[in-house]
């Protein structure tokens, strides 16, 4: 069994894993990408005599007599590469030495004299020395630990809730509500029957009341029980009468998560659930890597896809518009140094393009210079990480970059109170969605939403209840409608929907289905429940020129399910479903 160096004690918590990068030539655990970075490192190795070999070429070839930049700086493009990638594939010291020489290669070339003996003489010991630690692999020892916090969907189960409540009509009217919101829900009456289910592990979310006819403890106890046997903590939400600091203080003890009191806010308790459900982000970032350098590209694209992204990697940045076009990406990687154009001229051709502007770009390169690096974010880059990278280093600053750059992102074009598109960006998209359904001749219908008599909730029950009511029926609409759907909020208490590749009498059934769940839904206020509905208009794209005219058709849709009664889809035909 090979050594395992690096630091420890992360094993098996939940939402991590470990990935052991073995330089040395045995691999335990193997898996795809542990594959392709032995394969990686093999072949870096098996490489670097003719890389040396060509460098020792260029070095001959440059006249000792006059600056030959050309040829210089294809000697200083050369060593450079080696700089920032020896360590990643096992050469360390390789990378060391190549840094040495680079700096002093850096040096002359501000300076562009022509090389006395002295210096010609510095350089040849230095790239001979290159030589003799190009045999010099790194010991197993060198192994490095990567932590990846895994970025993926989270897993199915979490939807699951298990609901432990002794009195039937609070577990059904739960078990009702939480299944509105699109959530699987489980009921147990006695602790046993819920002791007995926990016991294969079930990957939920536990609901449960403190004091049960058994046992005036017994949610408390029953939690610690199971706990004891788990590795992961089960998630817990205490929904309880209790509100002293003794059952709260015991409750945090055993892996509470939240503590509700009873009468149960739905509103409220969905949102902690909704918490829960979404604290790993839902999709896999995209990064876009530019680098000269297969081995490089080929190295980070292993350790960003370990970690759960998705890479498109360009050796040619004269690729870079297309990739950009199609990739998508959520961030770009970019290396400084290249043959032809350099990343800084990269960057500024994309910052130029309107619609990436907004993309972080990360510069990746060995320049140690502080003042080149300043210059390259001057120049339009967000970051800079410096060759060789540590792959945990890479993956949390690509990771966080991100992640920011995906909320600013979301503050310009979502409503803060429900996370839907606002006003601006739902016309915007419908007016794409709308051009590329006529072009693909494709179905696609429009809906607007309008909650019935809104004024009177807010005026009976307040303001802020009116708010929980605006996000309840947006939390609804997302979790009943495909990903592919676009919802917006349109106004005040109005919603749209963009249902593609879907024609009106389809989304009609859809949205009838809402409507009459939501109408169901029993909304809480100072202990008194009330229910609320909403009208919707369709209109779908074939019978309407554009995005105008369609919008409109479903705004006068929606004003007929007004006036015929409220409470109803209406089609822009004029049908009422
Ligand atoms: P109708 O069935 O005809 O649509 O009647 P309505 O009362 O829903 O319509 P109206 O347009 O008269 O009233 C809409 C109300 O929605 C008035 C406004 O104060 C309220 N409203 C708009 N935005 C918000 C919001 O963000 N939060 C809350 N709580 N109320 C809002
Ligand atoms: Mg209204
Ligand atoms: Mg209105």
């Amino acid at each position: 069994m090979p050594v395992r160096a690096g630091k420890s004690g992360n094993h098996g918590k939940q939402g991590t894993a470990s990935l052991y990068i073995y330089w040395s030539a045995v691999m335990s655990e193997p898996n795809e990408q542990q594959a392709r970075l032995k394969l990686l490192c093999d072949a870096y190795a098996a490489q670097l005599p003719e890389t040396l070999k060509q460098i020792d070429q260029v070095w001959e070839k440059l006249p000792r007599d006059r600056w030959d930049e050309e040829n210089f700086s294809t000697l200083h493009r050369k060593i450079h590469s080696l700089s920032g990638s020896g360590k990643n594939f096992g050469f360390s010291m390789l990378g060391d030495v190549a840094r040495s020489l680079e700096s002093c290669l850096q040096q002359h070339a501000r300076e562009k004299t022509v090389l006395n003996e002295a210096q010609c003489l510095h350089i040849q010991v230095l790239l001979s020395e290159l030589h003799q630690v190009s045999m010099h692999r790194d010991a197993p020892e060198m192994v490095e630990e990567i932590d990846v916090a895994r970025v993926g969907k989270r897993p199915a189960g979490f939807r699951h809730v298990f609901v432990v409540e002794d009195d039937p009509a609070l577990a059904e009217s739960l078990n009702v509500q939480l299944s509105y919101f699109g959530y699987e829900v489980s009921v147990y009456h006695t602790l046993s029957d819920f002791r007995l289910a926990m016991q294969s592990n079930p990957d939920v979310v536990v609901m449960t009341d403190i004091t049960f006819p058994e046992d005036d403890w017994g949610g408390i106890n029953v939690i610690k029980e199971i706990q004891q046997g788990r590795d992961v903590p089960v998630p817990v939400i205490f929904v309880t009468s209790h509100n002293e600091f003794k059952a709260r203080l015991e409750a945090v003890r055993v892996g509470g998560i939240q503590y509700l009191s009873k009468p149960v806010n739905i509103g409220n308790l969905i949102d902690k659930l909704d918490e829960l459900t979404s604290t790993l982000p839902p999709a896999s970032y995209r990064v876009l890597i530019v680098d000269d350098s297969e081995y490089i590209t080929s190295y980070y694209s292993t350790i960003l896809e370990q970690a759960g992204m998705e890479v498109r990697a360009i050796n040619d940045p004269f690729l870079v518009m297309e990739s950009l076009i199609e990739f998508v990406p959520d961030l770009i990687l970019l290396d400084l140094y290249m043959p032809e154009c350099n990343g800084m001229e990269v960057a500024r051709v994309i910052r130029q393009l309107d619609a990436f502007v907004g993309i972080p770009i990360v510069f990746l390169s060995a320049e140690g210079n502080l003042d080149k690096q300043l210059m390259a974010m001057g120049l339009g880059g967000d970051d800079f990480l410096t060759k060789p990278v540590e792959p945990q280093h890479l993956i949390a600053s690509v990771g966080n970059r991100i992640k920011r750059s995906l909320v600013l992102r979301s503050l310009m074009v979502r409503d803060s109170l429900t996370g839907l598109l606002n006003h601006t960006a739902i016309k915007e998209q419908l007016a794409r969605e709308v051009a590329q359904a006529k072009r693909q001749d494709k179905p696609l219908a429009f809906a607007m939403i309008d909650i019935d008599h809104f004024k009177e909730v807010n005026d009976t029950h307040g303001h802020p209840v009116g708010d929980r009511v605006i996000k309840s029926i947006a939390r609804l609409l997302k979790q009943r409608l495909r990903e592919i759907d676009i919802i917006g909020r349109y106004g005040g208490e109005e919603f749209a929907v963009i249902l593609s590749n879907t024609d009106g009498e389809t989304a009609a059934e859809v949205l009838d289905a809402i409507r009459e769940d939501f109408s169901q839904l029993r909304h809480l206020a100072d202990e008194n429940e009330f229910c609320v509905s909403f009208s919707c208009g369709i209109a779908e794209v074939a019978d309407f020129g554009n995005a105008i005219t369609l919008c409109d058709a479903a705004d006068k849709a929606l004003y007929k399910a007004k006036i015929a009664g409220r409470n109803q889809v209406v089609r822009a035909s004029g049908l009422s479903i």
